[in-house]
């Protein structure tokens, strides 16, 4: 096959004509320029978003805060319309796949603007959208500039908080109250970024005292600002808002939209909740399957309740006592990570970039706010730097938080949160997006497609006969994969389907065998937010569907490994966008080798 293949290669060559070689020459242009505008693009896109560009490693800005009134409102439409016009002076199709991808997430990017500013509006209704904390945060620990450059940043940008929280206070038009309470309790935590440290770092900076006044003047009138906006929120606000106040519900119309922009699927949100109750059903028959099978090794000859969801929470319960010690949880996640890389590299899924080791770490304290693990990747400005998994230790645990929380991730969890944030889940996504680098996609990049990847490298690796034949490492396995499906109806239902507490209590706690506390979060994160939860099984389910789609055009040719690195080839980019360019690809492959 491969012979016929080349031979087609070298006649096509020969056979160039003068009008093929223009052609050719001109495809080649056409990505320089592209090149060109979209460095112009991020220029002008960090101009518009300084403290954005600041939180991507971009600090030629850290010196501005934009206050968010009608003339900069303006000015982001019109940045929108401008670079609109610039993106279609290229037809995509004139461009590499590389650089097709970016046009479309470009493309998408800038209708989203619009979007938000128009219709979304979370400025007149998200009083915690008014948050600086994080804005001086991320200049005051940018350690590549010396500290008196930072401080001076700082001195700069200070001088518009005062008049950001009045222009703040003028949008606010119907704020909800879950918004608004968390906005009080935010800014709350928030102020000792500015009184602790801000101040901490002025004085250990070796800077006169006139300019060490000034400073301290100005922190001053900031963090009065914002407990006048705080005050404003809990006395003229609140109390206003009915207790029952339900407009943290944006309804179906604006979440189509919204899942549209943020996820950029090929599905409806209407389709991926659909697809999610029905997953969700599959799940629970596999996971009643393996609890008969494991009834008898944990419970012997007692009698099954009789009661599906009830016989599978019992033997999760049991299975979930099997745990590590809180005090070798991070040993125990760093003994694993070789042992994953092993199991990809001996069952051929993916090649693995031994110059890159993970760094397991526990998380800084900076960093720390609920125990779990994450991955901290270099931004697009630092790419050389290291990728760490950060752990964050049980110290601070009670016996039985620590105890509750080890039974949530126990043996057979614990892996799979492995091969999710590590490898070949998030870590292993990273090292190949970085291979192909593009500044649009580690500025634009997919959520939707990230967590999918991660999500589909839990089963890819059960399929391959990870956990060998443990039939805990399944149900397991199901139990974690029902928290993604459920995410999704849960999002969908509270937001469209007009889910109450309870029912989302019942959903999470009964059908997903979560607990109370991890309930009572998602409740709040449902309400806080939208779509975003949806991201995780929207993205996986559509790579398993493509990963359907490539096994029917390839047909014996298909290889699973080839799928793997092509798909990641792509960086972080929508799925539907890479489903495009691969079946495009494949369909070629198979009349080339027909032809
Ligand atoms: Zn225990
Ligand atoms: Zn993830």
């Amino acid at each position: 096959m491969k012979r016929i293949l080349g031979l087609c290669l070298a006649l096509a060559l020969f056979s160039c004509g003068d009008n093929e070689k223009k052609t050719t020459k001109k495809v080649v242009d056409h990505n320089v320029e592209f090149e060109k505008f979209k460095s112009q693009f991020i220029e002008e896109l960090w101009k518009e978003n300084p403290i954005w560009s600041s939180y991507e490693g971009f600090h030629d800005y850290d010196s501005i805060l934009p206050i968010p009134n009608e003339e900069n409102l303006q000015k982001s439409l019109s940045f929108a319309k401008n670079m609109q016009n610039k993106l279609n002076q290229f037809n995509e199709k004139d461009l590499s796949d590389l650089n097709r991808i970016d046009w479309y997430m470009i493309r998408d990017y800038l209708n989203s603007i619009d979007f938000y500013e128009n219709e979304f509006k979370s400025y007149e209704w998200n009083p915690a959208s008014y948050n600086l904390g994080g804005a001086f945060f991320q200049v005051i620990n940018y350690r590549k500039d010396p500290l008196d450059k930072r401080l001076k940043n700082i001195q700069l940008k200070l001088k518009n908080v005062d008049a950001y929280y009045k222009a703040a206070k003028a949008n606010l038009k119907n704020p909800t109250k879950v918004h608004t309470e968390l906005a009080i309790e935010q800014l709350e935590g928030s102020k000792s970024i500015f009184e602790k440290t801000l101040i901490d770092s002025l004085e250990v900076a070796e800077l006169d005292v006139e300019f060490k006044n000034h400073f301290k003047k100005l922190i001053e009138k900031a963090v009065h600002s914002i407990d006048d906006y705080v005050t404003y929120l809990k006395d003229d606000v609140l109390p206003n808002l009915p207790e029952d106040d339900e407009s943290f519900r944006i309804g179906k119309e604006l979440f189509e939209k919204k899942f549209q922009h943020q996820i950029q699927s090929a599905y409806s949100a209407e389709e991926i909740f659909k697809a999610a109750v029905e997953e969700k059903n599959r799940l629970h028959d596999q996971m009643y399957r393996l609890s008969d099978m494991l009834w008898e090794k944990y419970f012997g000859e007692k009698e099954k309740p009789g009661v599906i969801l009830e016989q599978i929470q019992m033997v999760i319960d049991e299975v979930s006592k099997s745990h590590v010690h809180r005090d070798s949880f991070i040993t125990a996640i760093r003994q694993q990570i070789p042992e994953l890389e092993k199991f990809v590299i001996d069952h051929d899924l993916l090649t693995l970039d031994p110059n890159k080791p993970l760094v397991v770490r526990e998380t800084p304290e900076y960093m720390r706010g609920v125990a779990g693990a994450s991955i901290s990747a270099p931004g697009p400005y630092d790419q050389d730097a290291e990728t760490y998994y950060n752990v964050t230790p049980l110290d601070h645990y009670s016996e039985e938080e620590a105890e509750s929380y080890l039974r949530e991730y126990n043996d057979y969890v614990l892996q799979i949160l492995n091969i999710h944030e590590a490898i070949p889940g998030h870590y292993t996504q990273l090292v190949y997006s970085n291979q192909s680098p593009s500044m649009i996609k580690s500025i634009l990049g997919n959520g939707a497609m990230i967590e999918g990847w991660a999500v589909y490298t839990e089963k890819m690796m059960l399929e391959a006969g990870y956990g060998g034949d443990h039939l805990e490492m399944g149900l397991m396995y199901y139990k974690w994969n029902l928290r993604t499906v459920c995410n999704t109806i849960l999002d969908y239902g509270v937001h469209v389907h007009d889910f109450t507490e309870e029912d989302v209590m019942g959903l999470l706690m009964k059908e997903a065998f979560q607990q109370k506390s991890e309930a009572v979060g998602k409740w709040r994160r449902a309400r806080l937010s939208q779509v975003q939860l949806c991201s995780y099984f929207t993205g996986y389910y559509e790579i398993m569907q493509l990963r359907d789609e490539m096994r029917e055009v390839l047909g014996e040719n298909f290889d699973l490994k080839e799928f793997h690195e092509e798909f990641l080839s792509y960086g972080s980019a929508p799925v539907k966008y890479i489903r495009m360019l691969m079946l495009e690809n494949a369909k070629n492959k198979v009349i080339k080798s027909a032809a």
